[in-house]
């Protein structure tokens, strides 16, 4: 007869074993911007929000192929865009408005390969700010170039929070409750046609798009990271995130 206490421990690597078989700290792949011509550069809070939610980050460099990113979204369980410079306007059919546009085309095409790599994949993506309109642009939407002079009625939204409201069901709704919310705001930018398929589920009070989602891609217009800084509730954000990767 087997003692009791090799059954425990028998039990034990049992259990240890199936945990194994689950992803329990999903590798999350973060996209880049650069510093100067030759480096890459991310600010430390999206790894940070990635970490204390219990996943696994990875900065993704910057890529010039579509091999490339292939690749690194093969080994990911999501992807999150970051932030940054604007997406180059030709790519909804415009040319720049004015001087306010900052173009980076070596970010550009690494993002938009890695965008449509990851929508080819079907990972849950998170997209934050640039990331937000980048998504829409590659899904086939378009963009205020820039908020102050084409919606001049529009609030400040260059370094002045906000509140948002919800505007349907959805994954804001879901983690937060139906209620109004106070966020950052860093964009002279936003959602002007949303893509096909999008679904707008929160809105600031002049109307512009803060927050959308398809069944693959949850987007925000404000950084979560950033807030999460001095506010621990954006954490439920990125761990209900990362509950859709395991
Ligand atoms: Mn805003």
């Amino acid at each position: 007869m087997i003692p009791r206490s090799r059954l425990l421990s028998l039990a034990l690597v049992l259990l240890a074993a199936c945990a194994c078989g689950r992803v329990s700290a999903p590798l999350v792949g973060i996209s880049c911007s650069q510093s100067g011509t030759r480096s890459d550069a991310l600010s430390r809070n999206y790894s940070e929000a990635i970490l204390r939610a219990g996943g696994t980050p990875v900065i993704i460099p910057t890529l010039t192929t579509e091999a490339e990113a292939e690749r690194v979204l093969a080994r990911l369980d999501g992807i999150v865009f970051s932030g940054g410079e604007d997406v180059n306007p030709g790519w909804y059919g415009e040319e720049p408005l004015n001087e306010t546009v900052e173009v980076n085309a070596s970010r550009d095409r690494s993002d938009s390969l890695l965008a449509r790599a990851a929508l080819r994949s079907g990972k849950p993506v998170l997209a934050i700010c640039r990331g937000e309109q980048l998504m829409n642009v590659i899904l086939g939407g378009s963009l205020w170039q820039d908020i102050p002079t084409q919606l001049p009625d529009a609030h400040v939204h260059r370094g002045v929070s906000h509140r948002i409201g919800m505007t349907g069901e959805g994954f804001l709704t879901r983690i937060y409750g139906p209620d109004s919310l106070e966020v950052n705001s860093r964009h002279h930018q936003a959602v002007k046609d949303p893509a096909p398929g999008i679904r707008v589920t929160a809105r600031s009070d002049d109307g512009l798009v803060e927050a959308w989602e398809t069944p693959q891609v949850w987007a925000v217009q404000f950084h979560p990271e950033a807030m999460l800084q001095d506010d621990a509730r954006w954490l439920a954000l990125f761990e209900a995130y990362l509950d859709r990767l395991r």
